[in-house]
């Protein structure tokens, strides 16, 4: 279940499922502890995962059932997962709990406050990425800055096949990745109103890594 946002050629897939909207709301709501929260992550990038890797291809294969051979089909896609630190580690589970033969890799990115400007501190990625479906996990794509340089440091890594999963959008983020890297889709349940001064969404949930570790 997703709707295009954009005209045609943007590939922006606006998740609309109840249990994303639901878990959504929840996430936005100030009076939600970090124990929530945590959960709350985990269910609605459950959601998200599910959407963002419905065209994934399949093989044709055959196996015994206790009374005949039954055909099927099974999921030989590799995929990779890659949460962008710290925040993107309250998706990974979920993914993981999906996806459970994914490898992972992880990209930290370090916002500078005044600036918003992302600056990489660390990458350790699997090998061999030409063939790979990678799903970068960065709960809330703001400026856009640190999506377009996890999907650069992928791109760079061989990486062709890149899909980002967020919980919150702004436009100008939407913008930034489709002007650097229109090939990648982007998942998410909402795109909200813009930016503050900040660079925080709005009305957003807040500093999405402080309230899933209660670092506020
Ligand atoms: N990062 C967050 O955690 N929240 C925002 O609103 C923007 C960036």
């Amino acid at each position: 279940m997703f709707a295009l946002a954009y005209s045609v050629p943007v590939p922006v897939h606006l998740i609309r499922h109840p249990v994303a909207q639901d878990a959504l709301v929840a996430l936005r709501d100030r009076t939600t502890r970090p124990s929530h929260f945590r959960r709350l992550a985990h269910r609605i990038s459950l959601v998200l995962a599910m959407e963002a890797v419905r065209e994934l291809p399949t093989t044709a294969v055959r196996v015994d059932t206790p009374l005949e051979p039954a055909d099927g089909y099974a999921l030989t896609a590799d995929i990779v997962v890659v949460p962008v630190l710290r925040a993107g580690l309250g998706m990974v589970e979920a993914v993981l709990e999906l996806l459970p033969h994914a490898r992972v890799g992880h990209i930290g990115l370090q916002r500078d406050e005044q600036t918003a400007i992302a600056s990489q501190y660390y990458a350790k990625l699997p090998p061999d990425l030409s063939r790979s479906t990678a799903l970068i996990v960065d709960p809330m794509l703001a400026t856009g800055g640190s999506a377009v340089s996890a999907i650069t440091v992928l791109q760079r890594a061989g990486a062709q096949d890149i899909r980002l999963i967020c919980i919150v959008a702004a436009p100008e983020g939407v913008a930034a990745v489709e002007a650097a890297h229109p090939g990648v889709h982007v998942f998410t349940p909402a795109i909200d109103r813009g930016l503050n001064a900040h660079r925080f969404i709005l009305p957003g949930l807040g500093d999405f890594g402080d309230r899933l570790y209660g670092t506020v």
